[in-house]
């Protein structure tokens, strides 16, 4: 019997035409999150992207971005053969070259350096998911110049995190999304953690949590949320303290998390002068002591029968006043200049508000405490019944980290999840394996080699005292970005945006190649960008040669930067490569597994490209870089990339990937080389995740279970506690060295600067670039969701969603000025000028107007037609931003940039915004058409489709 209703003479309504001959499966590269993807593939040809469902990063959610990743593959600006510069610099004239000229000339180059000083290369990366490689690379050719993208990026997250609770949050740490009760954000946009974040909070409406924003733009997340708290950019800080001050004053803190997993007991040497003021109390194994409460002595904070003090000045064993750190911490925080009517108008959130807050992060924390019944054992042997959850969730992103006082907002924010024992617990943010790491996390960053010689280890790493900079003896940077300096002592990812510019001036000394991969330095990803440009030409006038002698750059597309290079290796799309998303690097793991992936070639490139990451590797088998050659001089991965992630041996057993390992596959985390990991990869959708055993999946930081399982997967060698940081002792080191104590003194011209920003409880101050002087508006910048940097404002189909920029100016803020929705307005800074279109609206701080973040395109650039509304709308306010901050007494500039990381401050710019009396129809400024390389003819529509479309019937 056919279906009720339906007539026998009816045929099947086809529902699912299949539209493939194929389907691969891979990992996403239009954004940062690496969801996982079905590539629907007709005669060769990518039809259609799909999400895959059984993904553990996306299941099966695809974003707009994703589904875009066709037109990326078919972008014109696709480049498509090495290229020599014929011209001049920054004019976009080349000639196409063969892949051995191309190589020749890097290892002419490259090899030269190697010889001679190889820190006179800087070796830097923007958007890459290689950095295990790159910065293996970098060790390997033997300098220290060498970072990826995260300087100008989320450096201040990672280390406030990772000094302070020994994780962070961006895609390391995600919230117990089945849990929280009430989730607290901080200048989240929409790309790490993407789709997990979207998913999340769809989880979190469906069960009626409250989700709170705190974002000066009521855009993307914000706009979804519970409540938007509209603040002032780069006052998150004072925000949180304030926070902290009601919960303090309200005794709703919670003692026994703060008494048994963090420092808050810790004594602190109350000796104002010592060469050890305010460092720890330690006993003779040097270890932490404590007030035991119920043994009135004093006791090692590890001591697992310890009732440790939270308060209370105490005799040390040598004489000295000890006073735990709480009470430091509680003795500054509840000053009244932390409390809500004392911040409310810096901050722009009104007291009454701040203390609702406050209140409803003390009732659902304590009130709303919820329960887990699984047993678990901490590291010190005590064994626990259940696990408290604490069901307040934060997460926070660039909008709190690109801020000269991101550092301290940071570690304020860590601070707060601290005090409430909202650190992994049930209905917390959560830990995603590998982390928690030690803390201080451990490997120190290189120290400079000579020539012909490898670092002795990564050239990034994380300083533990004075002692680990890279100065002289006269306190002189010895990397090209200053980072880890007296400028920016705890720099854990480097500053790529000071390296152009202190190259230029050959401070702290000249290098010889700049070799950057997908870092469009010369664009969107530079500070201060017509200036950039004018240092990327800039030339020696004693002998007419660049300042800059030489310039590699590796892009898959006709990006601004390419016109700068001298050699350009064309790199494919991620849809022609394999590439590995590492545990060693930024890992797919979520709160209760480890998990890895990779992305296989889903189409063979058209063009005579090459992935970089094999360019990288047959570089340095050219070289003969250790490491890349067998002993025979050989290259040691002669099948390139796909062979080092299968091959390569980080120490013994532990590789790129940790699943399948073992000759026949059978291990994970550690285990021999298995010569068909990429198979059993493949075969698996592309992706692997190891489960954290039950009684492991919450107290990461001291459940023993956790640990041990941990270190079975290699990512610890050892199974001890990871005890969390209110105060750090290590910021302290640096105040008293500041104070001239110890072996390595701060020069005296950076001694107040250190001895003021190395606090070792946080603190706010107000951002560097201050709005006095005329410039009364904060401007920043926004990213989309339908867009990640300026690849996605080159693709045909995500143009469409955004093909211009607009600043957006508060309705009341724009009629006081006379400014009406379309005008053009001048937007003025201390360091530049632009002209752009406004648009009103209401959700926006009324002291703060943004744009969306790198849609403007030089014209000539990308394969764009010249009129297209990128480069004719479009606009950057990058030009407004300058890298260097204003003189201080004596002429010199620091970086524009937090004084501890040395974090890039996009978001401290202060504007002055006025209509434009001689609208010129176009934004400004305006710079000369790039000349553009053999690229593919632009059509003027770029239809896609076409060939897979079934012959239409005839009539
Ligand atoms: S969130 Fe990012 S990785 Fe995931 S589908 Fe979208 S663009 Fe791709």
């Amino acid at each position: 019997m056919p279906p009720r209703g339906t007539a026998e003479r009816d045929p099947p309504v086809a529902t699912n035409h299949p539209i493939a001959d194929q389907v691969k499966f891979t990992t996403c590269y239009m954004c940062a999150c690496r969801c996982g993807i079905k590539v629907h593939l007709k005669d060769g040809g990518i039809r259609y992207i799909e999400g895959n469902r059984d993904h553990p990063v996306n299941r099966g959610v695809l974003c707009a971005k994703g589904s875009a990743g066709i037109m990326q593959h078919n972008s014109p600006a696709r480049l498509r053969k090495p290229l020599k510069r014929v011209g001049e610099r920054g004019r976009g004239e080349f000639r196409e070259i063969e892949w051995e000229e191309a190589l020749g000339t890097a290892v002419e180059w490259l090899g030269a350096i190697r010889a001679r000083d190889p820190k006179r290369l800087a070796f830097f990366t923007g958007r890459d998911q290689s950095q295990a490689l790159t910065g293996w690379w970098a060790q390997q050719f033997g300098t220290v110049n060498y970072a990826a993208h995260g300087g100008f990026c989320s450096v201040n997250m990672a280390a406030a995190g990772l000094y302070t609770i020994g994780g962070s949050f961006w895609e390391f740490g995600e919230p117990d999304w089945e849990r929280t009760k009430y989730f607290l954000m901080f200048g989240v946009a929409e790309d790490h953690d993407s789709n997990p974040i979207k998913i999340g909070l769809g989880k979190l409406k469906g069960r009626g949590a409250k989700v709170v924003s705190v974002n000066p733009i009521r855009t993307g997340y914000s706009a979804i949320a519970d409540e938007w708290i509209g603040i002032r950019p780069g006052t998150d800080g004072l925000l949180v303290l304030s926070l902290i001050h009601e919960l303090l004053r309200a005794g709703k803190v919670d003692a026994d998390y703060l008494a048994r997993y963090t420092n808050a007991p810790w004594l602190v040497i109350d000796d104002e002068g010592a060469a050890d003021h305010g460092l720890f109390a330690r006993g003779t194994d040097r270890g932490a002591l404590v007030w035991d409460r119920r043994r009135e002595r004093l006791v090692a904070a590890s001591d697992p029968d310890a009732l440790p003090a939270l308060s209370g000045e105490r005799r040390l064993p040598d004489g000295r006043r000890g006073v735990p750190s709480f009470e430091l911490l509680a003795k500054r925080y509840l000053d009244p200049r932390y409390a809500p009517e004392a911040v409310a108008a810096e901050t722009s959130v009104p007291a009454a508000t701040i203390k609702r807050l406050a209140a409803e992060l003390a009732h659902v924390a304590f009130e709303e405490a919820i329960v887990v019944d699984q047993p678990w054992t901490d590291t010190r042997g005590r064994h626990h019944a259940r696990m408290i959850g604490r069901p307040i969730a934060m997460h926070a992103m660039r909008g709190i980290s690109a801020h000269s006082n991101g550092f301290h907002t940071c570690r304020a924010i860590h601070l707060l999840q601290m005090l409430l024992g909202a650190v992994d617990t049930p209905g917390s943010f959560r830990y995603e394996p590998p982390f928690p790491r030690l803390i201080p996390p451990s490997g120190k960053p290189a120290a400079p080699v000579g020539a012909g010689t490898p670092l002795a280890s990564p050239p990034l790493g994380f300083p533990q005292g004075p002692e680990d900079l890279l100065v002289d003896a006269d306190g002189k940077a010895l990397r090209i970005d200053k980072a880890f300096s007296w400028e920016a002592p705890l720099a854990a990812h480097g500053l790529l945006h000071l390296v152009i510019a202190n190259a230029c001036k050959r401070d702290p000394y000249e290098i010889d190649t700049l070799f950057l991969y997908m870092a469009n330095m010369s664009w969107n990803s530079a500070m201060n960008t017509a200036g950039t440009m004018d240092m990327l030409t800039a030339r020696d006038p004693a002998t007419g040669a660049y300042e800059i002698p030489h310039i590699i750059y590796s892009d898959a597309y006709y990006s601004e930067m390419v016109a700068y290079a001298d050699l350009v290796l064309p790199d494919t799309t991620y849809l022609e490569r394999y590439d590995c998303i590492s545990l060693m690097d930024r890992p797919i793991s979520n709160a209760d597994h480890a998990a890895d992936a990779i992305r296989q070639p889903v189409v063979k490139p058209d063009r005579d490209v090459r992935p970089f990451q094999d360019v990288l590797i047959d570089l340095g088998a050219r070289l003969k870089l250790p490491g890349f050659v067998a002993a025979d001089g050989r290259p040691k991965y002669p099948g390139f990339y796909p062979d080092y992630i299968v091959n390569h041996e980080r120490k013994p057993g532990v590789g790129p990937l940790a699943g399948w390992r073992g000759a026949n596959g059978g291990q994970q985390g550690v285990g021999a080389v298995n010569p068909r990991q990429l198979e059993r990869y493949v075969e698996n959708q592309c992706f692997w995740q190891g489960e954290i055993p039950p009684e492991g999946r919450y107290y990461k930081f001291a459940n023993r279970a956790y640990l041990e399982w941990s270190r079975e997967m290699g990512f610890r060698d050892h199974v001890e506690p990871v005890v969390l940081q209110l105060y750090s002792e290590l910021l302290q080191r640096f105040r008293l060295a500041a104070r001239g104590h110890g072996r390595v003194l701060p020069p005296p011209e950076h001694r107040e600067r250190v001895e003021k920003y190395f606090d070792p409880l946080p603190f706010w101050y107000a951002p560097f670039e201050g709005g006095g002087d005329g410039y009364p508006l904060h401007a920043i910048t926004q990213r989309p969701m339908a867009m990640y940097h300026s690849w996605g404002s080159q693709n045909a189909w995500l143009r469409q969603i955004h093909g211009e920029n607009l600043l957006h100016i508060h309705r009341a803020r724009a009629a006081e000025l006379g400014i009406a929705d379309g005008d053009w307005v001048a937007v003025s800074s201390r360091h530049g000028r632009i002209t752009v279109r406004a648009k009103l609206m209401d959700g926006v701080n009324r002291d703060t107007v943004w744009t969306w973040n790198a849609i403007g395109k030089r014209a000539g650039a990308w394969n764009l037609a010249l009129g297209a509304h990128e480069s004719k709308r479009g606009f950057l306010l990058n030009h407004l931003i300058s890298e260097l901050l204003p003189p201080r007494d004596g002429g010199y500039r620091y970086a524009n940039a937090d004084p501890v990381t040395g974090q890039a401050a996009w978001y401290d710019l202060h504007v002055r915004i006025e209509k434009a009396s001689m609208p010129a129809g176009h934004s400004e400024p305006a710079f000369a058409v790039l000349g553009a390389p053999s690229l593919p003819a632009r059509p003027s529509v770029l239809r896609y489709g076409d060939k897979f479309r079934p012959p239409r019937p005839g009539p």
